[in-house]
């Protein structure tokens, strides 16, 4: 009989299941501080909880997180992450360090099947979505490989996949991380990034989860955004639009959007403006990432003249616009460059993939 990873269950659930083994709620409570908060995985070190809950719960369960494989440090300091899951497959994550923040950068499946032309992970589809327990296991994989004392501050939902096609493994692990007997870590500190899907989104805004919403723009014509990215053939342009300006922000919250620039394809001063005048109204801000080459790359990174242009003129209208140097450039790392063989998934033998 396999064994249940308790990385899969929220706090709540873990008094459910003490309870179910004899034992009264707050031992649940204790159950999730050992693993969430201490990062204790071994029950047998769990020394608060009673000896017989203890065997009870090691009979049919287990806390196990993903193996950390490999570590590539990046010269702007960022550091990839190679990490094994149970059924020999492989995800990345990446720790950024930015002044006081340290942000982790998570995968929710392994591949992607979404195909953005930008994206060497769109050319090798998707293996699988990853389980609520994988996603959050990352969390305790990178803390487990910081000095004692660091702290990861912010959490981005940026990593190999689509978070919203993996929706219920999604949203459990963001109820696990903000949960105060979870990881305890505040809304705000996370960021869900999405390629449009729109019943997603829908779908989000109705859960009160109040963390932050970033979409994958990229384009500012429903013409030119299908040409890179297929989502658009099933989610337009105006109805991904159409369903940001549902989505209930939390006051002082600004919705972010990422716009990869690429030399020719959406870099002019004509997709500058019309950018402007799409996000009109909105409480929004947009990341720009100047592109990020990668080997048989069908796009260049626009000539650094055309990438502040661009940025000028989002800033004269009133939009903040910030420039995203990729971290981890030089291994890998950065947005629509990981790289990984994927040894499970669908059954293919060793897979390369990328992640944006
Ligand atoms: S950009 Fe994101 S959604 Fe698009 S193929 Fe890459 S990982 Fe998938």
């Amino acid at each position: 009989m396999s064994l249940v990873n308790l990385l899969d269950l929220l706090p709540s659930e873990m008094e459910s299941l003490v309870q179910s083994l004899g034992a009264p709620r707050y031992r649940g409570h204790q159950l999730a501080g050992w693993i969430f908060g201490k990062g204790v995985t071994d029950l047998a070190a769990m020394s608060d909880l009673p000896r017989e809950l203890r065997q009870a719960l090691a009979e049919r369960y287990t806390a196990s997180p993903p193996e950390v494989e490999r570590i590539t440090p990046s010269q702007d300091g960022s550091r990839k992450l190679v990490l094994r899951l149970a059924d020999g497959a492989r995800i990345q994550s990446v720790l950024m360090p930015d002044d006081d923040r340290l942000t982790l950068c998570l995968s929710t499946q392994v591949g992607c099947g979404f195909r953005c032309a930008f994206c060497l992970t769109g050319t090798m589809g998707l293996g699988r979505n990853l389980t609520a327990g994988e996603i959050v296991g990352q969390v305790l994989a990178a803390r487990e490989t910081l000095p004692s004392g660091t702290r990861i501050t912010h959490v981005v939902y940026m990593g190999m996949g689509e978070p919203l096609a993996s929706y219920a493994a999604t949203v459990k692990s963001l109820r696990i991380l903000t949960d105060p007997h979870g990881f305890g870590f505040s809304p705000r500190r996370i960021t869900v990034s999405t390629v449009g899907l729109v019943p997603g989104i829908e779908k989000l805004a109705r859960e009160n989860l109040r963390v932050n919403l970033a979409i994958s723009l990229h384009a500012t014509t429903s013409e030119a955004r299908g040409r890179l990215m297929p989502v658009n053939r099933a989610f337009d342009l105006e109805a991904l639009l159409g369903a940001c300006r549902r989505f209930p922000l939390p006051l002082r919250q600004r919705m972010t959007f990422e716009y990869v620039l690429l030399d020719g394809v959406n870099d002019s001063a004509e997709d500058a403006r019309r950018l402007v005048r799409l996000l009109r109204g909105m409480r929004a801000k947009v990341n720009l990432i100047p592109f990020n080459d990668w080997e048989g790359a069908p796009f260049q990174r626009p000539a650094l003249p055309r990438i502040l242009a661009f940025q000028a003129i989002l800033l004269e209208h009133g939009i903040i616009a910030t420039l995203r140097w990729s971290k981890g450039e030089d291994v890998g790392a950065a947005c629509g460059q990981l790289k990984e063989a994927v040894a499970a998934g669908r059954g293919r033998a060793a897979a390369e993939v990328s992640a944006s």
